[in-house]
């Protein structure tokens, strides 16, 4: 079975981890987020593609999700006794070299893509990685800051970087507008398209809907190609009992004006481009609304607590993906 999974970070990481004990024959394509990537002290630093790979490779930080195991911070304190920032991400010693390699990879010549499977070669994350663009997209987010005091009235608008947002500010303030900037001309990497053709499903694990998997489906072709290749369509909520599980999922859904209930992400993602949709049991009123906007649905556990429950996620995404066929 190929099955081909739009992955964010940690959402999308232990989702696949899950997926990979759930069918351990299947071959996974990941079309990964890149919409986060921020170049940072001169370096091309890939958050999402770096969790997935961290996480299914076995070296991710498991109790933070993101980063290394056994990570230790002596170059970032290095930096920081010189003056030079930014303090806010956290780049770790070993997470570090990745960036190095990656850096001088693309420096070199190589596309993204490339420089990827470079690095999945040392950590096998037993998927085929590809990020959703070798082209530059960066997500922004068009928030107002809060007035110094000097002139009334008059907070600052102005568009912010991603990380600006989620990792510094911790989305304080509201989101007004997100803008994967650079989308519009981007093309999906080479083997994203031939993934998605091949496929026998498409899964969305529980991603952001709106800066992890929205990004991906910006890139022109790649929504096209889903809702085309004639295959079941199932996703599984990131939001429970009306609220993230994690992160602050429920800003960026209110910048694209749906509110954080599981039902509402589903109708976003509609039935244009979703046939299947999980809610976990604590939302099972929901399964009447999102069935009547045409998406079959299910209501099972969604809390990645650990390993097994993850596996078990993916055989009720796949059970309703044969459902779907079925019908
Ligand atoms: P990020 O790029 O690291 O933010 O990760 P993703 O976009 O892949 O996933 C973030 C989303 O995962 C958040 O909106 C969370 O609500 C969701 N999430 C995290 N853990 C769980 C879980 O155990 N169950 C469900 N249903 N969603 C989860
Ligand atoms: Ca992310």
């Amino acid at each position: 079975m190929r099955i081909v999974v739009l992955a964010g970070g940690i959402g999308g990481a232990r989702f696949l981890r899950g997926l990979k004990q759930a069918a351990p024959d299947a071959d996974v394509t990941v079309i990964g987020n890149t919409g986060d990537d921020i170049h940072l002290f001169g370096l091309k630093v890939c958050p999402d593609l770096d969790t997935v790979m961290y996480t299914l490779g076995g070296g991710i930080n498991e109790e933070q999700g993101w980063g290394r195991a056994d990570e230790t911070f002596h170059l970032k304190e290095e930096l920081t006794a010189y003056g030079v920032g930014p303090d806010w991400f956290g780049l770790g010693d070993r997470d570090f070299a990745t960036h190095i390699v990656r850096t001088q990879m693309l420096s070199a010549g190589y596309p993204l893509s490339a420089v990827t499977e470079a690095l999945c070669d040392r950590w096998k994350p037993g998927v085929r990685l590809i990020p959703m663009s070798d082209d530059r997209v960066e997500t922004h987010v068009a928030v107002t800051l809060p007035d110094s005091g000097a002139t009334p009235d008059s907070g600052e608008r102005k568009a912010i970087h991603f990380q600006e947002y989620w990792v510094r500010l911790r989305a304080s303030v509201p989101a007004e507008a997100i803008v994967p900037v650079g989308a519009e001309q981007a093309k999906p990497a080479p083997g994203v398209l031939e993934a998605i053709a091949e496929a026998d499903v498409v899964l969305f694990p529980p991603s952001n809907p709106v800066v992890s998997i929205g990004t991906i489906l910006a890139v022109p072709g790649i929504r096209e190609g889903i809702a085309e290749a004639g295959v079941p369509v199932v996703g599984l909520s990131p939001i429970v009992g009306d609220a993230p599980v994690r992160g602050m999922a429920d800003k960026v859904l209110a910048a694209v004006g749906v509110e954080s209930t599981a039902a509402a992400v589903a109708e976003h993602y509609g039935s244009g481009l979703l046939d299947g949709w999980l809610v976990d049991t604590v939302d099972a009123g929901s399964v009447e609304r999102v069935e009547a906007a045409g998406i079959r649905c299910r209501a099972v556990p969604l809390m990645m607590t650990d390993l097994d429950a993850a596996a078990q996620m993916a055989r009720e995404a796949l059970t309703l993906a044969e459902e779907v066929r079925s019908a």
